[in-house]
């Protein structure tokens, strides 16, 4: 939805004339696209400040916060540690361009608490950590298609910008303008949760196929899970045919488990990407797996990769202390205790209100669709009701909660979301979605 119409009864004036000069000067306005509202319509807020579970916008509304930095904020803003840590390292300096203790110590807090992961190499997005770990893929087994899931988003690197195709896989083609057909031919493009496509594609191409790479639980098409066993047999099927299981956790990572979603599914990838949280709330991401692979990458190994802001020291900080408070006892129970309790919510107000809603939460991931049947992958993703979407998630802003700008994004809890933040957040949802019935 792409108009402009102003579904809104609070203050957006400044954030208006903030983003009509933000228009004249940034593509959109924005610096990433599904930040501009054009999935919902009206004006994107512009934000000052947050605190725990909260924002606030240059018009002084205040909202409780659940896209938190894109699943980034697993112990909500401006946490009193994470302050005092990136406080400390500024002091300090902020980049040196040369080794650090703190990259051993978050090496050291990542490799044990996701096993898989014996060796890490830190990079500054989720995308040069997907790019990256699929370059090393095709180094190390000598092939060159990678397989992918229509609706998995994996970061903007051209290979994996493919266009999701009709039939069961389909050779991917170009999904933006400028990326050429020679970049993404090697990417082939399967339904998320479709075994048998999978199987079918190895059993016909298996010797050139390098790698899979999955979202375990997507977050990148709306909150959907994986069906029982399709991670099992993915890990099967490419171990029959010597291709590597990337598991894209950077959504997931440190978010659905300790361990991330292949400690809560109890499967083992060959190489891990983490973003996100390990970063704390600022921008650090990474890939890993086993010695014997990661020594392949350069300077252990001749597969190049390099980064002037890697393992960025103020980055490091945030991710230690972050991970640090995370390992604490009862941390993930509150997690997913507080994404349960919210999937419930808008279950139970969605029927009262008479609206089907389809609802999934797993660790500190939430999410609903405006939809009768659970969808399993993009093709049924698609089908959601996009305009409740957007009557639903204004009437939301209205009433203090920031959910995402779009129905194909997934929600995040922080463990500042306690019981008070989320017996507010059952009230202003009782009243959005009288709103939407009205
Ligand atoms: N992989 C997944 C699963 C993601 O959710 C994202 C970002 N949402 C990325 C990769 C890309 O990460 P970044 O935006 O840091 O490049």
């Amino acid at each position: 939805m792409a108009s402009g119409r102003e579904l809104t009864s609070i203050p957006t004036q400044r954030s208006a004339l903030l983003f009509a000069e933000a228009q004249r000067l940034m593509p959109g306005g924005v610096s990433s696209p599904v930040r501009a509202f054009r999935g919902v319509g009206g004006t994107p807020r512009f934000i000052v400040r947050g605190s725990g579970a909260r924002i606030v916008d240059v018009d002084g509304n205040e909202y409780i916060d659940y896209v938190l930095s894109w699943g980034a904020l697993a112990l909500g803003h401006a946490h009193p540690d994470v302050v005092e840590a990136v406080a400390r390292q500024a002091a300090q300096g902020t980049s040196f361009g040369a080794p650090t203790e703190l990259e051993t110590e978050l090496a050291q807090l990542i490799t044990r608490a996701v096993p898989t992961v014996e060796m890490v190499r830190f990079v500054s997005s989720g995308t040069e950590a997907t790019m990256s770990a699929l370059r090393l893929a095709r180094a190390a087994t000598g092939r060159s298609a990678i397989v992918k899931f229509s609706g998995c988003y994996h970061g903007h690197a051209d290979p994996l910008l493919v266009a999701a195709g009709s039939g069961v896989a389909t050779l991917g083609l170009p999904d933006s303008p400028g990326v050429t057909s020679g970049a993404t031919a090697d990417t082939l493009s399967v339904s998320y949760n479709d075994l048998r496509a999978v199987e079918a594609l190895f059993a016909d191409r298996g010797r050139e196929i390098a790698a899979v790479i999955v979202e375990p639980v997507a977050g990148n098409m709306g909150l959907i899970l994986p069906a029982p066993g399709f991670l099992e047999g993915l890990r099967r099927v490419t171990s029959e045919h010597g291709a590597l299981l990337v598991f894209d956790e950077v959504m997931t990572g440190f978010r659905v488990a300790r361990g991330g979603a292949q400690a809560f599914f109890d499967v083992a990838p060959d190489l891990t990407c983490l973003g996100k949280v390990m970063g704390g709330g600022l921008p650090a991401a990474a890939y890993g797996g086993p010695g014997e692979l990661m020594r392949l990458v350069a300077p252990a190994g001749d597969v190049y990769q390099a980064g002037t802001l890697s393992g960025n020291p103020l980055a490091m900080a945030a991710g230690i202390v972050t991970l640090r408070r995370l390992s604490e006892p009862g941390a993930y129970e509150q997690l997913s205790q507080a994404a349960r309790t919210l999937a419930a919510t808008v279950k139970a107000e969605g029927e009262r209100a008479g609206v089907a809603v389809h609802v999934a939460a797993i660790g500190g991931m939430w999410g609903f669709f405006f939809l009768a049947v659970p969808p399993a992958d993009y093709a049924t993703a698609k089908t959601a009701d996009t305009s409740m979407y957007a009557r639903f998630f204004h009437a939301c802003l209205d009433e203090g909660l920031y959910l995402a700008p779009s129905q194909f994004e997934a929600g995040f809890v922080s463990t500042a979301h306690d019981v008070a933040v989320l017996d507010e957040t059952r009230e202003r949802m009782t009243r959005a979605f009288g709103r939407i019935r009205a």
